[in-house]
């Protein structure tokens, strides 16, 4: 087994380098190791591994070879100095927030959340006697406000699902730790590769490895990264115990994906900027948002806070739901689904899909209106891309 590359390096020679684990064999390419056991030499080379005298895997619901390479990688890219990899990003969500709490404690969230992160603080923390409070992220006061004597951790995620509006991550995690209590950023949206939310003071970043990290559609997974006391005291034995374990094959495929990242994403993100050119003044079109323009809501932050924009546009079809249908139908190459960060570009209706569950007034109070789309820029040519939203744009 031999090491990984320097910390120093630059995200693009990390994604490929990073974590690397070779065998007596030297090969190449990451291994897969898909095993779920491991032997031992001696019975007593048994006994210390399990006392943690002796290096080495013991159980791959605890770890194993092709996860740790994973894991590594993306603590090095993250500038962590510990990650876990978890079966799903709902997994690291729920894991990252249940691991730092007990019956009694409180946490704060923003509202605009993925749709089941909103279910794990508004439904499932509660009932293990964890009251939750959903502020509006975007308001600094309301995150101050909601603070009680046993606030545990604050969660936010941006830029946000759909609205893409963008949270500073500075200020949210200097209100947290006035009141002794963490932050943890749900980073999807902007990648590692473009917002680093532990520099900016957060205690915790996860993932669902699902999107731009696989980036090709293939596999869930996600990821949990943290301080080597934060992994410690509230992660690593969660994790081992509870088994949201991510498999070995998943890990090889997230660690054949990070090497593309930097790649598929920085393409990914010019594609939506020149969309988001394309039909900003459209006369079919009320309404864009996207992270990278200077008409950006919190366009300021955006400049303090992200290194570019996002894969991702939202904009706002003027005749509401009918409209919004006649223009996803009418799309040739941009297809229908409610997943993000894939090679093909994606679409999707929130009010129909993603968000459904919500009352028309907290979809409203999100500015998810019934014309809204969102759309996940592919690795298609930005040229035929924008000619497909032209002309489903007529249709509509
Ligand atoms: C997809 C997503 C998740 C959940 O990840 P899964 O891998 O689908 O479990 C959580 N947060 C955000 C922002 C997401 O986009």
């Amino acid at each position: 087994m031999s090491a990984s590359a320097k910390r120093s390096y630059h995200p693009e020679t990390q994604l490929v380098h990073a974590g690397v684990l070779r065998s007596q064999f030297g090969e190449t390419s990451e291994a897969l190791f898909l095993t779920q056991g491991y032997v031992y030499d001696s019975a007593l080379s048994a006994e210390k591994r399990f006392k943690n005298e002796e290096p080495g895997y013991q159980y791959s619901r605890f770890s194993n070879p092709t996860v740790s390479m994973f894991e590594q990688r993306m603590a090095a890219l993250e500038g962590a100095q510990a990650a876990r990899a978890t079966a799903t990003g709902m997994a690291a969500v729920t894991t990252a927030l249940m691991g730092q709490v007990k019956a009694g404690d409180h946490i704060v969230a923003s509202k605009a959340l993925f749709g089941s992160c909103l279910y794990v603080v508004e439904e499932h923390l509660p009932r293990y006697g964890v009251a939750s409070t959903l502020v509006d992220g975007t308001d600094l006061d309301q995150w101050r406000k909601a603070v009680r004597p046993n606030t545990k951790t604050f969660f936010l995620e941006t830029p946000t699902n759909p609205g893409l509006d963008v949270l500073d991550i500075k200020a949210v995690a200097e209100i947290a730790h006035g009141a002794g209590a963490t932050l943890v950023v749900d980073n999807v949206f902007s990648t590692p590769l473009f917002q680093r939310p532990l520099e900016l003071g957060a205690d915790c970043v996860v993932y669902s490895a699902t999107k731009h990290i696989d980036g090709q559609g293939r596999c869930l997974g996600g990821v949990i990264l943290g301080s080597e006391k934060f992994i410690q005291d509230h992660i690593h034995t969660l994790i081992r115990q509870t088994g949201p374990s991510l498999s070995p094959f998943n890990a090889w495929v997230l660690l054949k994906g990070l090497e593309t990242l930097c790649v598929r994403v920085r393409r990914q993100t010019d594609t939506a900027a020149t969309v988001a050119v394309a039909l900003s003044d459209h006369p079919k079109v009320s309404r864009l948002i996207y992270p990278g323009r200077p008409d950006h809501p919190q366009a300021e932050i955006v400049r303090r806070q992200m290194q570019a924009g996002s894969t991702l546009v939202a904009f706002e079809i003027k005749g509401g739901k009918a409209a919004a249908f006649r223009f996803q139908d009418a799309l040739k190459l941009v297809r229908i689904s409610n997943n993000l960060g894939d090679a093909k570009s994606l679409i999707t209706h929130p009010a129909t899909t993603t968000h459904q569950r919500l009352t028309p007034a907290a979809r409203a109070e999100l500015g998810i209106s019934d014309g809204l789309v969102r759309l996940s820029c592919g690795l298609e040519h930005p040229d035929d891309l924008v000619e497909d939203l032209l002309v489903a744009l007529k249709a509509a």
